[in-house]
């Protein structure tokens, strides 16, 4: 097997096999070999389980999911690595690798045909430069996953991880706290990537809800409510959704007192039970 962890081997292999790293696809391989093993158990591969990897690389997460799960799906968009991966896997019989863009690939599918319903993790180190859309595609999608483990930069575990209300909070915030019950595992410094990045990453692990944290008559309006707070984060709640919603600001004024919240207050302050509210009363006063 290969020491994929070791810097000469990693630019070695990409030699053999005449591969370049691509920054545009935020090709940075962990190096550490300490993180792989951590992100694998903590992020729940074991033998009754099945993982999904987003973005194997040249498989050094891969590998240790491989040897704990009951069986691996690989989602890669970079064809130039599948012959690399072919060679780096090549003693596991629980992978398949998937040439696909993530975003565009049906993963309700994977886990019906591949895992045969079982018991799915996704656990990944995710290209920095789509990391918020990816993980807003896995809860949005609503796949029966039992949690999502990734390494993103640090300050974007920050906010996705940041509670309704709190400083760091913006709408992604909100839709992962809907969705999800999220830790921040462990911080993980630039140095443990080839090539090494501007900043620090973490890993951060998503605990799929079996029900939504609150619950409202109309989903889509939540979201649009919470985008409209966030969109306008300077203005007072009433204005911001007067503007992001395009309603007279007398209604939002109005829908937002009679929940109790001031119509002064920021969005960002507002806890994901506050939007709710919100959210049910502009549907019951039938303003949207
Ligand atoms: N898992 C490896 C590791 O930890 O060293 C590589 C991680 S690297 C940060 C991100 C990987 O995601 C790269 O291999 C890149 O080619 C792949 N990738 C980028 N965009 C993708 C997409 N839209 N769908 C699937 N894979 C993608």
């Amino acid at each position: 097997m290969y020491e994929l962890s070791n810097p000469a081997v990693v630019k070695s292999l990409l030699a053999k096999h005449e591969a370049t790293l691509l920054k545009s696809l935020g090709q940075n391989f962990l190096i550490n070999p300490s993180v792989c093993p951590r992100m694998a158990e903590m992020g729940g591969a074991a033998r009754d389980v099945c993982a999904l990897e987003i973005g194997p690389g040249l498989g050094v997460l891969t590998v240790e999911l491989a040897q704990r799960a009951k069986k691996v799906v690989a989602v890669e968009l970079d064809s130039r690595l599948l012959p690399v991966l072919d060679d780096t896997l090549k003693d596991f019989d629980n992978v398949r690798v998937i040439n696909a863009d993530v975003m565009k690939t049906d993963l309700a599918a994977i886990i019906r045909d591949d895992f045969d319903g079982g018991e799915t993790v996704v656990c990944a180190n995710l290209p920095y430069y789509i990391t918020s859309p990816i993980v807003m595609y896995l809860l949005e999608s609503r796949l029966p996953l039992k949690s999502v483990t990734v390494m993103v930069q640090k300050e974007a575990a920050r906010r996705l991880c940041a509670k309704p209300g709190e400083k760091d909070a913006g709408s992604v915030s909100c839709a992962v706290s809907y969705y999800s019950q999220p830790h921040v595992l462990f911080d993980v410094s630039a140095g443990s990537f080839l090539p090494r990045p501007n900043v620090d990453s973490s890993v951060i692990r998503l605990d799929i809800r079996k029900e939504p944290a609150v619950h409202v008559v109309d989903e889509a309006l939540l979201f649009r409510v919470v985008h409209a707070a966030f969109g306008q984060r300077r203005k007072t709640l009433s204005n911001a959704l007067c503007a992001g919603l395009v309603i007279p600001k007398e209604s939002a004024a109005n829908a937002i007192e009679s929940t109790g919240i001031s119509p002064t207050v920021r969005g960002e302050r507002l806890t994901l039970e506050d939007f709710a509210k919100i959210a049910d009363t502009l549907r019951a006063q039938s303003i949207c």
